[in-house]
């Protein structure tokens, strides 16, 4: 009961992905999936207590060290704190570390500094899981209503989401939490393929991959769009020839196009059926979601994997601007930021859609999604959970699917554990992937 926090160590990791193109966009076209790394240490040695708490941010190559220092700066808050009182009251260490007022001059709330905080919020709820002996989602919904709206800042929300709306939604959620769990441990929750899709890939693979996200189950994919209109319209004619009719296939063109480009391009793609239009635009510009919005409807207009903060997915929400709300677990400033996304999603009775397209991010999203299943919107319908087919194996508890479905993860903890032998093999830059003279 006395255990303290010893040390936050941080990591530097990155996968050389950009050799074979994989999560190529048009904006994004030489990705190294990374992750600033962090490891919470307590002193803790009772048997089967955690005693590491692991979290990190992802990003997609160079910028991760400044990732992983600012990272670093957040040391003082837990370094030599009990870990019993912080874990108890997790939404007033997220009060403390999101209003620093120092280090929120780096945002407010926004970017670097807060995607840090993502990581340490969120290695700590991996910490509080282990020590319950519970994955994350059941932890999260075995809480009381009292218990997790005391998690959430309201601080911008109220005029979209009270603490009395947000307790109703989440006693409504109380009733029937028991067989929604059964239903999860049973059938799982669906998901959806972005793997066939990567802008760098060439037909034939494009080809094959559809074919196989098809014969694995899954009945949503994604492609990537908006470097070329004539590409485009053959890849999705490609597309739809192989997955057919009622596969669902949503484009994601990562924030490439101007409000008008987007209206014109959309319409284009328009007689392929694409289920949603992913990030059409800046992830900053509520105003011309909801003109885009407006003008290609009833073609739904998806974002989230760049949206900020809750200010943002409220006034998104507010204005109709989303169909679909894509959550990122890592960018947001972690489980209980997130947590009020789920809620403000719920009030306006939209789905929410995790972005997962990075590494780990579907370890940590499944989470997620299956509270917001079991204990929030209590609905699985339009209901996906983006997945990509690499770098699970450098995980100790991997996401596992089967016909297109997550299955329940049932190992303690948030599953964002990287193994040990790939952080030090994919340190940079002196790990031997990137430094071949240095071998373990
Ligand atoms: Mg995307």
């Amino acid at each position: 009961m006395t255990s303290r926090f010893v040390s936050l160590d941080t990591y530097d990791v990155r996968f050389p992905t950009s050799q074979h193109l994989d999560g190529s966009d048009a904006m994004n076209p030489d990705p190294d999936y990374s992750a600033a790394y962090v490891v919470l240490r307590t002193d803790s040695t009772e048997v089967g207590e955690g005693t590491e708490g692991h979290g990190f941010a992802f990003t997609i190559g160079r910028g991760n060290e400044v990732q992983t220092a600012a990272i670093h700066a957040l040391r003082p808050y837990l370094v030599g704190r009990l870990v019993k009182e912080v874990l108890d009251d997790l939404g007033g260490l997220w009060r403390e570390l999101v209003h620093d007022s120092q280090l929120r001059w780096l945002g407010p709330e926004k970017g670097v500094m807060h995607m840090a905080i993502s990581a340490v919020v969120n290695a700590l709820w991996d910490l509080k899981a282990k020590r319950a002996g519970l994955p994350l989602w059941q932890l999260l919904g075995s809480m009381t209503p009292e218990e997790l709206v005391d998690l959430v800042d309201f601080r911008y929300l109220t005029d979209a989401l009270t603490r009395e709306e947000a307790l109703e939604i989440l006693r409504a959620g109380a009733q029937g939490r028991a067989e929604r769990i059964a239903t999860l441990l049973e059938q799982g929750y669906p998901g959806y393929a972005t793997s066939p899709g990567w802008l760098g890939y060439a037909d034939e693979k494009l080809r094959r991959l559809c074919r196989e996200a098809v014969d694995e189950g899954f009945t949503q994919i994604k492609l990537k769009v908006g470097a070329d209109l004539e590409d485009d319209l053959r890849r999705m004619r490609i597309a739809r020839e192989v997955c057919g009719p009622d596969v669902r296939i949503a484009v994601d063109a990562n924030q490439r196009w101007d409000v008008g480009t987007a209206v014109e391009w959309v319409r284009a793609l328009a007689p392929y059926q694409p289920w949603w239009v992913e990030e059409p635009t800046s992830p900053d510009d509520v105003v011309g979601h909801a003109e885009i919005a407006r003008r290609i409807a009833p073609i739904p207009v998806a974002t989230g994997e760049h949206v900020q903060n809750r200010v943002v997915f409220k006034q998104l929400l507010q204005l109709d601007a989303v169909s679909f709300v894509q959550l990122d677990a890592a960018r947001v400033a972690g489980v209980n930021e997130n947590i009020a996304i789920l809620l403000l999603a719920a009030k306006f009775g939209v789905p929410v859609c995790p972005h997962a397209g990075g590494v780990g991010l579907c370890e940590l999203v499944q989470h997620l999604s299956m509270f917001d299943y079991v204990a929030v919107s209590r609905s699985m319908d339009d209901r996906v959970i983006e997945y990509v087919d690499h770098l699970h194996e450098h995980f100790t508890d991997p996401v596992q699917l089967r016909g297109g479905r997550y299955l329940a993860p049932l190992a303690p903890g948030f599953s964002s554990t990287m193994r040990a032998e790939s952080r030090a093999r994919y340190a940079y830059p002196d790990g031997p992937i990137w430094n071949p003279t240095n071998t373990p």
